[in-house]
């Protein structure tokens, strides 16, 4: 806004820098217009002077040759004065001639000294004078000390003309004339006006000086002030550029920082500051919730497809968001594969369930690449501005997270709404984190073993290890409650790599003709995720380790691994299969019901999962259908069977009649310490299983 407001005004440098730049040369563009007449003026006044100056020189000339030299020859007997004086040895010339012969001799083209007179003088017929001497006389006879000047143009050329009276200003010139015979008049007086003297001076040569000196003053005048223009224009172009420069460079900044640059949505802190603006907002009175959105999917697109696939699902994701949610709904992105969006407007929690109901349905769809379809795997985590009307966003940020990190934690739950419990539930999460971390450490960890029997003999066919994490006050956590954990974490892999370490190790001194059986988690085939070695290189080395040969072990897989029917997971159990240890599927018929991997997986064994046997025992006309197809299908598929959960003897006759093959269940043992097993084998030598009886050790379960 800041940014935009600065772009808007014109530029603070050039208001300053133009008025100066228009100063300077409005004043070039006067100087030059006044200039050339100012000198040209100057050079008619320059003229005028001069002449007036050679009028007073030939006046000065002419009185001291008359004063001087008239004056002695006039008294003479042996000089006389002659007008062709040139040619006789004793004559000089009359003072006018002297005058005029002077002249002649210093004029030139440019300037030309005249006398002008009415009188013939000396020995000459009058002298006939045109129209303007004629008045010029005129003029000076009525005003004699008048200088008459004017300019005119002859044969193309420009003259000033300067007249001024030509007086008697000697007396002995006046006494000559009145006594010369030649003289036309005798009554001359000291002062009277007997001519006129006038110079005519060419312009010419006095403009072209004048043209010059002006260029010349307006050259050295714009010399001077080019440069100052230049520099002025220069250094202002040069301010505006950086100015320009700099506030690009705002501009982005301020782009960057108030929007992500790769979908344009907003970023972490301008979705906080807008969002709080608005909840601070008294006057707003409408409901308000934030949603968290994690695309689980963009991990798995840039794996498959490389970063362009990841990015592009994420600017894919933005457009739906856009194109799908109400017009002023605000958008940011968190990082990554996270985003947050504010629902301005739902109220109650069925309105805010709704409004995400929506998100998930615009998220849901697949996204496709280069003809492959990648799920979208969204999470959504709310949190609804409560009853408190609370106004903090940050606040509502951090439940919204707690919503998401339990929507993650939780099967089959993708968006959830936050509640206290879930706090509750995230801190018990986060201190079991820090437990399994630190047994991972300090060994915390213990393995129990339930033992896996025929199901007519009774006899021990081999053991399951089961897992349990020793508390700090003593107590032993089931696996049900931090399994999960530790597969949100990725310990599961150094957990569960631990555990087939330790099951071999145990199962190596058990009877050879035992099978040991462990329990592997999804993620462990994710290993690599988690920068853990793969299963199938645990499992060799674990082997090879302890010395137990490949087919006493057996693995237990559930249906949970083919969800996302990853191609890697498929190769991994082949592997694992290439090896020679067995497979099971743990838990079956309570998965995602696709019977299909059985058919061309290398699974060896089925463990029906403790639902079916207690679902027999309360209902046996329900369950007895299913579990005999369960069966029939294992017999057809020629999968071994074990049945888990058997309780009572009921249980175990029914099963043991069905030809199941092998049962588990606390009707035969509880999952016992390593030490125990050695009595647990020996009590199961004979051919009927043994009643359970109440000096069995072991771990009881918090569930039995
Ligand atoms: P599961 O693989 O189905 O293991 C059998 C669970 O049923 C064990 O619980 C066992 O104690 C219990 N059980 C056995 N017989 C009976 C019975 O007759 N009645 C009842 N009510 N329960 C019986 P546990 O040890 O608590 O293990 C729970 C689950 O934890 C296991 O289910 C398995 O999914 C997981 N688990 C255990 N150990 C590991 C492990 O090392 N790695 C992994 N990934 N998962 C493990
Ligand atoms: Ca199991
Ligand atoms: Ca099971």
């Amino acid at each position: 806004m800041q940014t935009k407001l600065m772009l808007s005004h014109p530029r603070l440098i050039w208001r300053l820098v133009m008025p100066l730049v228009l100063i300077v040369v409005g004043a070039f563009i006067g100087l030059s217009l006044y200039l050339p007449t100012a000198f040209r003026t100057a050079a008619l006044d320059t003229a005028y002077d001069s002449n007036i100056n050679m009028l007073q020189q030939a006046r000065i000339l002419r009185s001291y040759y008359g004063k001087t030299v008239a004056v002695k020859v006039g008294k003479s007997d042996h000089f006389k004065f002659a007008v062709n004086h040139a040619n006789l040895p004793n004559a000089i010339p009359l003072p006018t001639t002297f005058l005029q012969e002077v002249a002649a001799k210093l004029g030139d083209e440019q300037s030309r000294l005249k006398l002008i007179s009415p009188y013939s003088w000396p020995y000459r017929d009058p002298v006939p004078m045109s129209a303007d001497e004629k008045e010029l006389w005129e003029t000076l006879k009525k005003e004699p000390s008048r200088v008459v000047s004017h300019e005119d143009t002859i044969d193309g050329k420009r003259y000033l003309h300067t007249a001024i009276a030509d007086r008697m200003d000697e007396p002995s010139c006046v006494s000559c004339h009145n006594s010369d015979v030649m003289s036309p008049k005798r009554d001359w007086k000291l002062g009277d006006v007997r001519g006129i003297l006038e110079i005519s001076n060419l312009l010419e040569p006095h403009y072209a000086a004048a043209e010059k000196r002006s260029y010349m003053v307006l050259g050295s005048i714009g010399a001077v002030m080019l440069p100052v223009v230049l520099t002025l224009l220069v250094v202002a172009w040069i301010v505006d550029r950086r100015t320009r420069e700099k506030e690009e460079v705002a501009r982005r900044l301020s782009e960057l920082t108030n929007f992500d640059t790769m979908t344009g949505v907003l970023t972490r802190q301008s979705f906080i500051d807008i969002t709080s603006v608005v909840l601070k907002d008294k006057t707003y009175k409408s409901g308000f919730s934030i949603h968290l959105l994690n695309l689980g999917g963009v991990a798995t697109a840039n794996q498959l497809h490389g970063t362009p696939c990841g990015d592009q699902m994420i600017r894919d994701a933005v457009r739906r968001l856009r194109e799908g949610l109400p017009e002023h709904t605000l958008i940011g992105r968190l990082g990554g594969n996270r985003f947050v969006v504010a629902g301005l407007g739902p109220e109650s929690q069925a309105e805010v369930r709704a409004f995400v109901a929506n998100l998930m349905a615009l998220m849901e769809q697949p996204f496709s690449f280069n003809q492959a379809e990648i799920p979208m795997l969204v999470s959504i985590g709310s949190a609804i501005q409560g009853s408190d009307g609370e106004r903090c966003v940050e606040q509502l940020l951090q439940k919204a997270e707690i919503a998401l990190a339990t929507a993650k934690h939780s099967p089959g739950a993708n968006a959830l709404i936050f509640d206290q419990a879930m706090r509750d539930t995230l801190e018990d999460r986060q201190r079991l984190l820090a437990m399994i971390e630190k047994a991972l450490s300090k060994g915390g960890f213990e393995l129990h073993y339930q033992s896996v029997h025929d199901a007519v003999t009774a006899r021990i066919k081999g053991f399951e290890a089961l897992i349990r994490l020793r508390g700090t006050d003593g107590r032993l956590i089931p696996p049900d409650d931090f399994i999960s954990v530790a597969e949100a974490s990725g310990a599961i892999c150094e957990i569960g790599a631990w555990t087939i370490r330790e099951a071999c190790r145990v199962a190596a001194n058990l009877p050879a003709d035992t099978f040991m059986a462990v329990n592997l988690s999804p993620v462990q085939f994710r290993a690599r995720h988690f920068e853990q070695p793969g299963i199938a290189e645990v499992v060799m080395a674990a082997l090879a380790e302890t010395g137990l040969p490949a087919h006493r072990l057996e693995l237990e897989i559930t249906e949970g691994l083919f969800l996302d029917r990853n191609d890697a997971v498929i190769a991994e159990l082949l592997k694992l299969h290439e090896i020679g240890v067995s497979l099971a599927m743990d838990d079956f018929g309570t998965g995602y019901s696709s019977l299909s991997y059985l058919w061309h997986l290398p699974v060896d064994k089925i463990k029906l999962d403790r639902s079916f046997v207690t679902g027999w025992s309360e209902s046996p006309e329900t369950a007895t259908p299913i579990i005999e197809a369960i069966t029939g299908l294992a017999k057809a598929l020629d999968k071994r069977m074990t049945v888990e959960g058997i309780e009572t003897p009921e249980q175990a006759k029914y099963f043991a009649d069905l030809g199941c093959g092998m049962v588990q269940g606390f009707y035969y043992s509880r999952p016992l310490p390593e030490a125990d097993l050695a009595v647990s084998l020996l009590r199961f030598v004979g051919t009927h299983a043994p009643p359970l009886s109440d000096e069995m050790t072991g771990w009881v379960s918090a569930k039995a």
